[in-house]
């Protein structure tokens, strides 16, 4: 019969590949944001993920199991949409507007997944992992507030003015 800490590790293994896959997909969106804002911010966030990961590495570290051995789909899923969304809009406030749309998606599924482990982190009583979890899902969460932020600031409003120019 599996545990629920075999189901903690099947989580957390599949949010070590999610966070893996992440690090490879956001130079590409940097290198595609058009707003300097946008780019430190995804730059930003890639520093961010790698700390993440070495947050993990710590946990599997210290619960004797290692790391790999799942693939996450769901990511694998979200950062391929996120690439046809590079490939299908020019770079400018419009592409800008879809990698943030997308970005976020990534995070607001990070934020679920990392939720979750915490939550249950607590309850297999396992304090030094549900600490370093908490301190990536406040990340996620301010990196989630940020991509709000910047298409709030004006981005979305020079997307749809440039549209309507473009229509005259
Ligand atoms: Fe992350
Ligand atoms: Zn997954
Ligand atoms: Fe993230």
């Amino acid at each position: 019969m599996s545990t629920m800490h075999d189901a903690f590790i099947e989580q957390l293994k599949d949010i070590y590949s999610a966070e893996t896959q992440i690090t490879k997909a956001l130079p590409k969106m940097v290198e595609a944001a058009h707003s300097d804002e946008l780019r430190e911010a995804l730059q930003h966030h890639l520093e961010e993920t790698r700390g993440q990961i070495d947050r993990l590495d710590r946990i599997f570290e210290e619960l004797g199991t290692p790391a790999t051995g799942k693939k996450c789909k769901g990511m694998e899923g979200l950062l391929s949409e996120g690439e046809e969304g590079i490939r299908s809009h020019e770079s400018g406030p419009v592409g800008d507007a879809v990698i943030i749309a997308n970005a976020q998606r990534v995070e607001h599924y990070e934020i679920a997944a990392y939720g979750t482990v915490r939550a249950w982190a607590d309850e297999l009583e396992l304090d030094d992992a549900a600490e370093l979890l908490e301190e990536t899902l406040d990340e996620e969460a301010a990196a989630d507030e940020k991509l709000t932020s910047i298409a709030e600031g004006g981005l979305l409003a020079t997307g749809v003015n440039q549209e309507a120019g473009g229509k005259k």
